[in-house]
């Protein structure tokens, strides 16, 4: 499938721009899942319970936090986010083939925005040229991907026509309004597959149109075209 018309390309941060094995999200978990204990007052198992159906239901913790139990999102952010960077490893080959995209490259993610600049600068992504804007889920009005108006916030606020985007994201379910909007969608990771980047698209649905272990070489592939 052709990406000649893609003048935006939209990345997705977590698991996407760096690999799952950094396994930044179990730190991540840990500190929800403490935050939780403290903040509602219940035992590890109750926490832990909560914040998979959060999840499931509403698409981050955050947002099952916010709606069930009116959690301050900024305190929240702040406090789960406060990790431990070092495990992420710069990925210079990563940063040169997104430097070489033609048009706007943007990231959309269900973090806050201060924590995707220190992913990024631990990635050595944080070239000003890589990245026009980074917009996490506080510019989407707190609302997380995978619901159609978090979308809406963030193609509204950076002006996109979504007919001339791409977006790049490792959890399915985040394809399906893209997808529906008119974008090229591209699953990363997900590795249980074979390397062929075919396998196993059909167990996604139609809106994933394509998948990828290695965003780095799929990146490089369509510049050589
Ligand atoms: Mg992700």
């Amino acid at each position: 499938m052709d990406f000649s018309h893609v003048r935006v390309w939209i990345f997705d941060l977590d698991n996407t721009l760096y690999p799952p094995e950094a396994q930044l999200f179990a730190q991540i978990e840990r500190r929800m899942t403490a935050y939780m204990m403290r903040v509602l007052g219940v035992p590890q198992g109750d926490a832990d319970r909560l914040r998979a159906e959060y999840w499931r239901l509403h698409g981050t913790t955050l947002a099952g936090l916010m709606a069930e139990h009116q959690v301050d999102a900024t305190h929240y952010l702040a406090d789960v986010h406060d990790i431990d960077f070092s495990v992420l490893d710069p990925a210079p080959d990563l940063a040169k083939a997104i430097a070489a995209l033609p048009g706007r490259r943007i990231i959309h993610t269900n973090g806050d925005a201060a924590y995707a600049r220190r992913v990024l600068a631990a990635r050595g992504l944080d070239d000003p040229a890589l990245f026009d804007s980074v917009y996490g889920i506080e510019e989407a009005g707190f609302h997380p991907k995978p619901a159609a108006i978090a979308f809406d916030r963030v193609l509204g606020a950076a002006g996109i026509d979504p007919q001339q985007a791409a977006f790049f994201e490792d959890d399915p379910r985040n394809l399906a309004v893209p997808h529906a909007l008119g974008m090229r969608t591209v699953l990363v990771g997900q590795g249980r597959h074979g390397p062929d980047a075919l396998d196993g698209l059909a167990e996604h649905g139609p809106h994933v149109q394509h998948r990828t272990d290695d965003l780095t070489g799929f990146l490089q592939g369509l510049l050589r075209g």
